[in-house]
């Protein structure tokens, strides 16, 4: 029979990737726990309605990359492409908007979009995100910045670049839309399709457009940077002196749009040197104007995504070597049926007190026990029979090397565990 493989863009995770992946994870955590953010769990599908008021109707990951679905009563849903859009929608939801601000929030999602599988994009993905809610001030863009450079950095990440840029805000916006809008129409005939329509419906994200001749033309158009209203100017002054004073590298990159609808003011992206084209290994922004359109009050967030493939991708290109499967602290041979009961109790009381121990499961010869035994790692190896049952006392070899050539103690078995610390 021909065997089922898994779909287009998606991957199966084994030892020892997964080591990495926990790696990163546990890494994550650690630092959003040190910066006082709470996990959030959400659904991972939700109303499709969610995603195109949150995310954006003329976003590509609406237009294009989402996966939806009709249920059983013919509701439209949608698995998740991003995290943004439900924790806000958990937030109203839930009452919390009215908590003691800020709200930070941290999580670790898969999420999905119908893109065409390279290195670095996939059609499921795992996202380590964070949302910070209830300030307005630059002292919130920097506190969630400066959480994704202090995870990069723990990770071993050392090649890469923050770039910075501000959008504006609904204030400063509509002059630099109209600026936009003349400097494209003049250059229209460069335009691919999609973005003539674009023009017309959100000129915003021509500049986000992948395809080489509108990225050629986006080079030139006015930056938004110019057209920024005092306030978002002084932010801008207020989240440069923060990164200044405490020594973080950055570069303002004012073609920096971000893919998705809801931002205002700071957008940034952390950029890996040589992981290929994929090399925006962390995406975020402030976007205050989220919450309220989805039903909240006016509540400023910012918050920032990353990628966890092309975190792996950038600490491989950094040698970063991450701690793999634990060898076990005992392995214990067993020659009878007699042993082998006893050796599956020695290792559950073992384990019970939190050393890890194995013994044999298959039914191999002694010698073949001593070849798996090396094969784990096992630091040490007892050897029961029937003999040393009798008498309560076996021999403990070393495996480490580590007691040079005395690599062998006659031990009493009831004791083993003090010879195991
Ligand atoms: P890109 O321009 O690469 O498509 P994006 O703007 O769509 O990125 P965001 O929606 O901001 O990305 O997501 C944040 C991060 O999630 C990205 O920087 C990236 O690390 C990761 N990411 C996004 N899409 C994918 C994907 N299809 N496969 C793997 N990782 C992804
Ligand atoms: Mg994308």
């Amino acid at each position: 029979m021909e065997s089922i493989r898994k779909p287009r863009g998606t991957m199966d995770v084994l030892a020892p990737d997964v080591y990495t992946w926990q790696y990163i994870e546990s890494t994550a955590r650690r630092v959003a726990s040190k910066f006082g953010f709470d996990e959030i769990r959400t659904p991972t599908f939700e109303e499709l309605a969610l995603f195109s008021r949150g995310v954006g109707e003329c976003t590509d990951v609406v237009q294009k990359e989402m996966y939806t679905f009709e249920d059983k009563e013919g509701k439209l849903f949608a698995l998740r492409p991003e995290g943004t859009a439900s924790v806000a929608r958990a937030l109203i939801e839930n009452g919390k908007c009215s908590d003691t601000l800020p709200i930070k929030l941290s999580y670790i999602i898969n999420c999905f979009r119908y893109e065409k599988p390279q290195a670095g994009r996939s059609r499921e993905f795992e996202q380590f995100g964070v949302e910070m809610f209830g300030s307005s001030d630059a002292g919130a863009d920097f506190t969630v910045i400066s959480l994704a450079a202090s995870l990069l950095t723990e990770l071993g990440i050392g090649n890469i670049s923050l770039h910075v840029n501000s959008i504006g805000c609904p204030d400063c916006r509509p002059s630099y839309r109209a600026a936009l809008v003349e400097y494209f129409e003049k250059n229209a005939d460069g335009l691919c399709d999609t973005c003539k329509t674009r023009l017309k419906t959100n000129p915003l994200r021509v500049l986000d457009c992948k395809c080489e001749s509108c990225k050629k033309l986006a080079e030139n158009a006015p930056k938004t940077i110019d057209h920024l209203c005092e306030g978002c100017k002084n932010h801008m002054d207020k989240l440069t002196a923060m990164l200044d004073a405490c020594g973080l590298n950055y570069v303002i990159d004012t073609h920096i749009v971000r893919g998705l609808d809801y931002y205002t003011k700071t957008v940034f992206e952390f950029i890996a040197e040589g992981i290929g084209a994929q090399s925006t290994v962390c995406g975020g922004g402030r976007y205050d104007g989220l919450v309220k359109e989805l039903g909240g009050p006016a509540l400023p967030a910012c918050g920032f995504a990353m990628g966890i493939t092309r975190l792996i991708l950038a600490m491989e290109q950094n040698g970063v070597k991450v701690p793999g499967k634990n060898a076990p602290a005992l392995y214990i041979a067993s020659m009878g049926q007699t042993a082998q009961i006893k050796a599956q109790e020695i290792v559950w009381n073992l384990r019970k007190e939190g050393i890890y121990a194995e013994c044999d499961v298959v039914g191999r010869s002694l010698k073949a026990q001593m070849k798996y035994a090396d094969k784990t790692g096992a630091m040490k190896v007892l050897i029961i029979g029937d003999s040393e049952l009798e008498s309560g006392r076996a021999m403990l070899r070393d495996m480490t090397g580590a007691m040079g050539e005395n690599t062998q103690t006659e031990i009493e078995i009831a004791k083993v565990a003090e010879y195991l610390r």
